[in-house]
């Protein structure tokens, strides 16, 4: 594979399972030095990294805590001395709860970990790449983001702020040299849909026939889509909010 990244860093929050764990296998093996943020500590991302030949280190982070956030960016400064790219991706799906039944502790949870803990890895990531006059960013939102769910209000309000604050974001630093995008995922195969479906084939149909594609997307799909709109083939692009949902939203 052609090491278009090589000599660049890149954050990849929510590295340690799912659709994060592609996307910093696929900056590694694109060349690029791989910091893997999760509040989980689990070294299979790293250690698939390292097998590849390809250079990361773990920052155990969580990505709702101000202190942390701050502390994480520090430490891959530190490290790795610039960040090129930054892909903020944690996030929780939060329990089921139609609106008038959805409790505040929930609500809460989730958006502190899904639109404030983007909002704080973007605050610190960006104060650097000012410093560079460079950077690419890509947030993880959601096709959540983009049109309403029943029983996920916390979900849906938070993936919609994602969007928000991408374009937010790409408007105040376009001219500094720094591109902001996200990603809407449509069903991805990763432990949040196995959650979510409880890996029961009848469920997991269902979730496939709701794909226009015929089938959900693998973390990989995504993984593809969120490095190209950091890469250079990629340089006129910026608030945009890439669908990667074969073709849900479409409908
Ligand atoms: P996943 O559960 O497999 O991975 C989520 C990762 O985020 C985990 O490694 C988890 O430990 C980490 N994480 C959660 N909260 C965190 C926190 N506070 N601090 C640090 N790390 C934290 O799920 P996934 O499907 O890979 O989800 C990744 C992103 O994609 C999420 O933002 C999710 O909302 C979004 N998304 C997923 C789908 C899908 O169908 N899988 C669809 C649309 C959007």
């Amino acid at each position: 594979m052609e090491k278009i990244f090589k000599d660049k860093t890149a954050i990849v929050t929510g590295g340690s399972f799912g659709i994060g764990r592609a996307t910093a296998i696929a900056f590694a093996n694109k060349g690029a030095k791989v910091a893997i943020v999760d509040y989980i500590e689990d070294n299979e991302t790293l250690n698939l990294i390292k097998s590849l030949g390809g250079d990361a280190i773990f920052i155990k982070c969580d990505v709702s805590k101000n202190v942390e956030v701050k502390e994480m960016v520090k430490k891959v400064i530190e490290v790795f001395g610039t960040i090129d790219y930054a892909f903020n991706n944690a996030g929780i799906e939060g329990l089921s709860a139609v609106t008038h039944e959805c409790i505040e502790e929930i609500w809460d949870h989730t958006i502190n970990i899904n639109l404030k803990g983007i909002w704080l890895c973007m605050k610190y990531e960006i104060q650097q790449m000012l410093k560079q006059g460079k950077g690419a960013i890509v947030n993880t939102a959601s096709v959540a983001g983009l049109v309403g769910f029943q029983g996920l209000p916390a979900y849906v309000a938070s993936k919609h702020g994602v969007i928000g604050l991408t374009q937010t974001a790409a408007l105040e630093y376009a001219k500094l040299g720094i591109r902001v995008n996200a990603v809407c995922p449509g069903v991805i195969k990763t432990s949040m849909v196995d959650r979510i479906t409880g890996k029961v084939k009848e469920v997991e149909k269902q979730f496939e026939n709701m794909e226009p594609i015929g089938r959900m997307g693998q973390p990989e799909e995504v993984a593809a889509v969120a490095t190209w709109l950091c890469s250079d083939d990629a340089s006129f692009v910026t608030g945009n909010a890439m669908t990667v949902d074969g073709g849900w939203t479409a409908q």
